[in-house]
């Protein structure tokens, strides 16, 4: 038995795992992946924090940040994440994180779109990836227990309460059964839906989300994905904001500017679309900037420019098209990181916490997950105290997943889902992306369903016991599905444009859905409705 169990490794993970270790207190960190390849090493440009008040203020931050939601966020909830920004960035900086100094020796800031003022630190561009690396030495200092290679498979819930989690050994290809007081979801974003689409790993499909959905949790927002503008053409692989914080321009076929650059990214994105679904191309241009502040500032997308689209970022034009990158939507939680199941919390990418709303800004990712992190660490553990009801059996939820696992082996294979995956990334992009309408929408769901009607003849190929990826990506695939629908769902609920959410057929933004959706499971049945913004 242990204190508290977190699912994910990105930043959210290794913060709440810090946070919850205490003397006595039993933590294990579980994850698909390894630390150093959660999604949050690929966060470039920085993490936003009011340092220096001479020309911005935390209230600044706040509306800023509640400008951009769109009326879908809680302006207190912001207001602490804001306020508690300064002391996040000290306390990273005070386990190591080598933040870029400017010539005074004072933590340096970047400008990112939807803001005019200079707030997101960074280190170089490799922001996220020094940040995991940091928490991570930490970890292991600190004696944290990880299981690596192991994957969510259910939450076992009794009375409401939830009593830890049946995962499965990837490399051994057996199911476990572990059991805690307190539980953590933080398996990152859902954006990797579109996959070939998306800035996004492989490894964001969504599983957090689907398990804690059928465990009872409620899902909040779920239709607002928001795409960023600049990802390499192709490739999809990410060019960050900072690049365009740094002067860079966005030009049209005629090489002419069309836009201001730092404006929002859901503005940026869509003028970018309308361009690129004319058959035009988008460049990103940074040659002006010369080669000095690109090595100083932005090694690593030069360095991809070059090996992904082969451009010399100081001498050439870079080809952009926009892709999915973030998902505001998912697990509802408080400002505490609690969810509705007593014992559950959820932070990072994979929680709704009433922060971006309709539209999140570049910076304020990283600066939720490491401040609620925290918090979800500390109430996490403080819930030991009070949770005396332990189990010790092995629970149904464990022999329903042995089964299922069993019964997948038996499934046929008629159909490859690896197409199906490609499919279902290319019908989101086309049909769910930066401009959506109900025609468009209704057919992918069409889609989604029969898919899902489709899901036994989709079986795994490979029969293996031991290590066998080919499993992990089905169940993946399963669970992109399920949550592929509630996306759609929402999506054709909400009839108007707010932020990312953008419909051709309803432009404008209405008051009488200034509301959250939401998705929970009630009675086997999906239900999808509207609250207010609390
Ligand atoms: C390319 C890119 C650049 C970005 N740049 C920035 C930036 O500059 N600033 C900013 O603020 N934000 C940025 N973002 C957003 C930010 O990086 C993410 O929101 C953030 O890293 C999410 O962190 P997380 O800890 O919630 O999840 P992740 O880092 O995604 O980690 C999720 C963890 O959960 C694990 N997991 C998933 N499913 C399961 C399962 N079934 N069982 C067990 N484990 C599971 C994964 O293996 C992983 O360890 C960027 C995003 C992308 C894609």
């Amino acid at each position: 038995m242990y204190d508290v169990i977190i699912i994910g490794s990105g930043a959210a993970g290794l913060t709440a795992a810090l946070s919850a270790q205490q003397k006595d207190t039993k933590v294990l960190v579980i994850s698909k992946t390894y630390p150093t390849h959660s999604q949050t090493v690929q966060a470039q440009g920085g993490i936003n924090a009011v340092l220096y008040e001479d020309d911005d203020s935390v209230d600044i931050h706040t509306e800023d940040t509640y400008k951009a939601s769109r009326g879908l966020a809680n302006k207190d909830n912001i207001n602490f994440m804001c306020k508690n920004a300064k002391d996040t960035i000290n306390w990273l900086d005070s386990i190591g994180v080598p933040f870029t100094r400017n010539n005074s020796n004072q933590i340096a800031q970047r400008k990112f779109g939807g803001t005019k003022k200079l707030r997101t630190c960074y280190s170089s561009d490799y922001t996220g990836l020094k940040i995991v690396h940091t928490l991570y030495d930490q970890c292991i200092k600190e004696n944290i227990n990880f299981l690596n290679e192991h994957m969510l498979l259910e939450l076992i819930i009794e009375n409401d309460t939830c009593k830890g989690a049946i995962i499965f050994d990837i490399q051994e290809g057996t199911i476990k059964e572990i059991l805690s007081k307190s539980t953590i979801i933080a398996s990152g974003g859902y954006a990797g839906i579109y996959s070939n689409h998306t800035t996004n790993s492989f490894s964001n499909t969504a599983d957090g989300l689907n398990c804690t959905l059928k465990a009872g949790a409620i899902l909040s927002n779920m239709e607002f994905v928001q795409f960023h503008p600049t990802a390499l053409e192709n490739s999809n692989i990410l060019v960050s904001e900072s690049a365009r914080g740094e002067g860079g321009f966005l030009l049209d076929e005629n090489k002419q500017r069309f836009i201001d650059e730092l404006k929002p990214r859901d503005e940026v994105a869509r003028a970018i679309y309308k361009r690129i679904n004319q058959d035009q191309k988008v460049y990103l241009d940074l040659r002006h900037l010369g080669l000095d502040k690109i090595n100083e500032t932005m090694p690593q997308e030069k360095r991809l420019a070059l090996e992904f689209s082969n451009v010399k970022i100081e001498e050439e034009l870079l080809p952009i098209n926009p892709a999915a990158h973030y998902s505001m939507g998912g697990i509802k939680t408080d400002i505490d990181s609690k969810t509705n199941i007593k014992s559950l919390y959820a932070c990072g990418e994979v929680a709704q916490a009433s922060i971006h709303g309709a539209n999140r800004l570049g910076g304020n990712s990283l600066l939720e997950i490491v401040t609620l992190g925290k918090i979800a660490g500390t109430n996490a553990s403080k819930n030991n105290i009070k949770s005396s009801n332990n189990i010790n059996k092995e629970t149904a939820s464990f022999t329903k997943q042995k089964n299922f696992i069993n019964e997948v082996y038996s499934y046929t294979n008629e159909i490859n889902f690896y197409y199906e995956k490609e499919k279902l990334g290319k019908l989101f992009f086309n049909n769910v992306g930066v401009f959506r309408n109900d025609e468009n929408l209704t057919l992918a769901l069409i889609d989604v369903l029969a898919m899902k009607q489709k899901i036994k003849q989709m079986g795994i190929q490979d029969k293996s016991r031991i290590y066998n990826k080919n499993l992990i990506e089905f169940i993946e695939f399963i669970n992109m599905i399920d949550i592929a629908e509630i996306i759609i769902k929402t999506a054709i609920q909400r009839k108007e444009s707010r932020g990312a959410h953008y419909r051709d057929d309803y432009p404008f933004e209405l008051n009488a859905y200034q509301k959250n959706s939401f998705a929970k499971i009630l009675n086997n049945e999906l239900q999808i409705d509207f609250e207010d913004v609390i």
